[in-house]
């Protein structure tokens, strides 16, 4: 394997943290103002519009989510996640006074999925259910949804499948909502999958398939056996616009709870949001829809693990390259399941070009102690992957990297009135013996840091 020379372009020293699995900012040269209404990615492109319909769709099937989970009774079947102000934690993560607010979004108590999954997989399980409601006649055209959780209409999708390659979360948003509304479902399980999630998965119903290889290769052989079926919906984490516009119709709701919480956003009063990063199907499609919402004063930064950089790399990388965290001498191993993938999805590096400020690297002992520090603070509750954004503030306001950033952009004169929001993106669902041994990592490592 060859071990990747940055182009000149690349800052060096960057490099080499990078290849030393230290953590570290790349800001975006490509970042635009105003990109075009409508984005090219993967030969097509999209709008402000698909969003909108992304939204609609997940509202014309609430009756129906709402009657077939008990858990979204309460909110009608809409999926959706609190913004909370978390000032209390600003100390901890070294934002001092004087650099702005700090929010959470708080997608890791998203219900059902227990993680931001739900938003994009919830998505495309409907929409595919839609399709095939329309072709054999299952729904009157503006009729109740609610007409697929009788047993006929089930009977019809129970003959259809639905697929997926996951890490772990991903299969569980599919696994689960697919088998609610009676499709077969099969999720095939990358090695760093946890054993709970497979558990879980099976107590529903769900076909788990377990591959020795990693989130890749669990993709690779989802996608090919779902290529030999004709009745078989495979959910492509690496390509799926239908994930990615799913995802996008969280801004729509973030910018009425922005309104709500009086946070304007503006030259005056720039937002900076921070996303994990997995694949980057997730922040990609987020990012989207805030930069056409919010406009060109929200800057959105991806975070990974310091082994697990994909986005980063084909960030970096120069036109029709897609290289992996391998050809840096990484080795894709992070506690932070959701986000070990080796090989950013090019649907989401092509769009983010225009859209995104940053990627930020974290070690892992860091997502412990921010896991910690959440708990601590706030009192809520996350798992390691839904750490990653925590570092991002700091390392703006506290990095020569990032402080040039911030000067470039004008920030720095108006960061009193910056918000800071750290999207937390899983932790709903995880046992309570799981989550006791990650605060006990977390507490070990502040205490080694005194
Ligand atoms: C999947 C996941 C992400 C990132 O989403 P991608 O689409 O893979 O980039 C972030 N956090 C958690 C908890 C996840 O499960």
């Amino acid at each position: 394997m060859t071990i990747a020379e940055p182009s000149p372009a690349i800052d060096t020293l960057l490099a080499t943290r990078l290849r030393n699995a230290q953590p570290a900012l790349w800001t975006s040269p490509a970042r635009q103002a105003q990109p075009a209404a409508a984005l090219p990615a993967l030969g097509r492109a999209i709008s402000l519009d698909d969003t909108h319909a992304a939204a609609a769709r997940l509202a014309r099937f609430a009756g129906l989510l709402a009657q077939v989970f008990p858990e979204l009774a309460a909110t009608g079947g809409v999926v959706e996640s609190p913004l909370l102000p978390a000032a209390a934690l600003a100390p901890a993560l070294g934002l001092a006074e004087g650099q702005g607010r700090l929010f959470i979004k708080a997608d890791h108590n998203l219900p059902v999925a227990g993680s931001i999954k739900a938003r994009g997989g919830m998505h495309e399980v409907l929409e595919f259910a839609e399709g095939l409601a329309q072709q054999h006649g299952l729904v009157l055209p503006g009729g109740d949804y609610r007409a697929l959780a009788t047993p006929q209409a089930r009977e019809v999708l129970g003959r259809y499948q639905v697929a997926v390659g996951s890490t772990g979360n991903l299969g569980m948003s599919i696994g689960v909502v697919a088998s609610a509304l009676g499709f077969q479902a099969t999720v095939h399980m990358s090695a760093d999958a946890k054993e709970w999630k497979k558990d879980r998965l099976r107590q529903r119903g769900v076909l788990v398939v377990e591959h020795a290889g990693d989130y890749e290769r669990a993709v690779a052989a989802g996608r090919a056996e779902a290529a030999s079926n004709p009745l078989c919906h495979f959910v492509d984490d690496e390509q799926s616009f239908s994930l990615l516009l799913g995802y996008s119709a969280a801004a729509l709701h973030l910018q009425k709870q922005l309104a709500e919480q009086g946070v304007a956003v503006d030259a005056e009063h720039p937002l900076i949001v921070y996303l994990p990063c997995g694949v980057g199907g997730a922040p990609a499609g987020i990012t989207f829809g805030l930069r056409q919402v919010l406009g060109p004063h929200v800057h959105c930064f991806f975070a990974e693990p310091v082994q697990s950089p994909c986005f980063m790399v084909q960030m970096m990388a120069g036109p029709g390259e897609h290289p992996s965290v391998y050809d840096w001498g990484l080795t894709n191993r992070t506690e932070a399941d959701g986000l070990a993938v080796p090989r950013a999805s090019l649907l989401a590096a092509e769009l983010m070009r225009p859209l995104l400020s940053g990627v930020f690297t974290v070690a892992d002992d860091t997502l412990f102690a921010q896991l910690v520090r959440v708990l601590d603070a706030l009192g809520e509750r996350i798992e390691p992957s839904a750490a990653a954004g925590f570092s991002g503030p700091a390392l703006l306001t506290g990095t020569t990297a990032g402080q040039a950033w911030l000067r470039s952009t004008g920030i720095d004169a108006v960061l009193h009135n910056a918000t800071h929001l750290v999207w937390t993106t899983g932790g709903l669902l995880v046992p309570e013996a799981q989550y006791q041994g990650f605060v006990q990592r977390g507490r070990a490592v502040l205490a080694a840091q005194g």
